[in-house]
């Protein structure tokens, strides 16, 4: 995952896109960037790490102009260093800056194709780099006076070149403001308006949180195959240019399990309600399969909703019972397996007087690979718990995820290895586990929209909906995203190395 923003402003902006980033700090916390455009010259600051530690004041009085795109970045595709960060710029045509959310599947035969017949190089590995070429040289062959039309056919050509799931947004310098979302709207991108007088401020972003908290007006979620465009005198055209519409449509499941701010509401449904009926739907499984705790406690923080509405349904005390120190970063944000079995314990504590001599159903959204699952129930075992029921609100994960959740090669899901619930209960230590079913889970989530007909939910069904995710596809994702974890591995080692024989590294930024 990663977070995006787009501004279109009458006054300086980065600071307000660094308040916005902050907001988006969840969807990535490995690396920051915003450029802006001052009328005549981009500006472009990146950096490793959280946003708070990228920006400071010389960066962001740096960042002038009144359009911007800002990034945060959780690493899928691409190296962990300040260069591989965020929006990303190419001189031509007339200078484009773009930061995306997404994963594109098909980056390899794109990157030979823009080498060959659109002679452009790429300089990083971030599959943003393709997206914004692929548009770029678009733009460069499209002509006519009528600017808005160039872009909706370089958007359109964007979304029949480039496979995998996107949504993006740019400034083309001296133009103005782009985004679009991919045709089957898998990542979220939703669009608010702000008036300031007689002038109108335009902001699309991941979230819709980032739109409340900056105050702008939700005017609507981008549709899946739509490129927006924002004149350089702030009037706004948008047309659908690719996809089949709503019936097309396939949001990301995992947004509202486990990805996105429970504050956020994404293609009409409250992420923070989707939850709560995931929690009341939990509850009935669990009652079906004679499980009886005594308390129900979320892993928190992503849990809680479902956890506090399951104990209602079950009638149950609802108690934190572990408690989550939210300055360590999110456990697969450090990756590799070692990291994070150390980091659960600097994460998780637990409450003893609230597990102990009790019978404790952990509610939590999902299972991957069972390293942190395992973490936790031994450590609520170990404050005295009589038993450790488990019941995840998603279904088995048991196909990599190909368009940007972290979760990438097939040997990694434990439940792909074990099979029932009884064999990875066994594995991760619960007393008896209970998964979501997925007709279940698409009801919960879904709740009363008619927006959303069908989600993308291919880690747990294994239907990709882009069509080209094939075999093939597959073992090449995970031959690279197997190289780079090794890479960023060996990396690792050799810091922890260096600073342990007192060599401090340079902080990159
Ligand atoms: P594990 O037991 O190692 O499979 O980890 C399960 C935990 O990881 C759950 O608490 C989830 O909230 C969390 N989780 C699931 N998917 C992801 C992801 N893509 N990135 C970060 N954390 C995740």
């Amino acid at each position: 995952m990663c977070g995006f923003i787009g501004m279109f402003g009458h006054g300086p902006v980065a600071r307000e896109m660094a308040d916005g980033l902050l907001v988006l700090q969840h969807r990535g916390q490995d690396a920051a960037g915003i450029a802006t455009f001052d009328g005549e010259t981009f500006h472009l600051e990146r950096g490793t790490g959280l946003v708070r530690e990228c920006f400071d004041e010389h960066r962001l009085a740096r960042l002038k102009g009144s359009m911007a795109v800002g990034h945060t970045r959780y690493p899928t595709v691409g190296g962990g260093t300040a260069e591989d960060a965020q929006p990303l710029y190419t001189n031509a045509p007339y200078g484009i800056a773009m930061s995306h959310n997404g994963n594109v599947t098909n980056y390899v035969e794109l990157k030979r194709e823009l080498g060959q017949k659109d002679h452009r190089r790429l300089s990083t590995t971030c599959d943003v780099e393709v997206i914004l070429n692929v548009f770029a040289a678009a733009l460069a062959r499209t002509n006519g006076k009528d600017f808005a039309s160039r872009v909706f056919a370089a958007g359109a050509e964007v979304f029949r070149r480039v496979k995998g799931s996107y949504s993006a947004a740019a400034i083309v310098g001296g133009y103005g403001l782009v985004a679009f979302r991919d045709p089957f709207g898998i990542k979220p991108a939703i669009l608010g308006k702000r008036a300031e007088g007689r002038k109108v401020s335009w902001c699309v972003a991941s979230e819709s949180a980032v739109l409340q908290v900056l105050g702008f007006e939700v005017e609507r979620d981008l549709a899946p195959g739509e490129v927006v465009y924002v004149s350089g005198d702030g009037k706004l055209v948008s047309r659908v240019v690719a996809g089949r519409g709503a019936e097309g449509h396939r949001p990301c499941v995992f947004e509202y399990i486990y990805f996105a701010r429970p504050d956020s509401v994404i293609d009409d449904v409250s992420v923070y309600r989707a939850r709560l009926r995931l929690g009341e739907a939990l509850a009935h499984l669990v009652r079906d399969r004679n499980i009886e705790p005594d308390v129900v406690v979320p892993v928190p923080d992503s849990a809680r909703a479902a956890a506090l509405e399951c104990a209602r349904v079950l009638g149950l005390k609802y108690r934190e019972g572990l408690l989550k120190n939210r300055y360590v970063g999110r456990t697969f944000i450090m990756p590799g397996q070692a990291n994070r079995v150390k980091n659960v314990r600097a994460k998780l504590t637990v409450l003893p007087m609230e597990v102990e001599r009790k019978r404790v159903l952990l509610v939590d959204d999902s299972i991957v690979r069972g390293t942190t699952t395992r973490e936790v129930i031994r450590m609520v075992r170990d404050a005295g718990a009589s038993a450790v029921y488990l019941a995840i609100t998603a279904p088995p994960i048991v196909h990599p995820c190909v368009y940007g959740i972290d979760m990438q090669t097939r040997h990694e899901f434990i439940a792909r290895k074990l099979k029932t619930p009884e064999r990875i209960a066994e594995a991760v230590g619960a007393d008896g586990l209970v998964y979501m079913t997925i007709p279940e889970m698409v009801k919960a989530v879904k709740g009363p929209t008619k927006r959303i007909r069908e989600f993308c939910m291919a880690c747990m069904d294994g239907r990709y909906p882009t069509g080209d995710v094939t075999p093939e596809v597959l073992r090449t994702i995970e031959s690279e995203r197997s190289r780079e974890s090794r890479k960023a591995e060996a990396a690792r080692e050799a810091e922890e190395a260096s600073l342990s024989a007192g060599i401090v590294p340079r902080r990159e930024r």
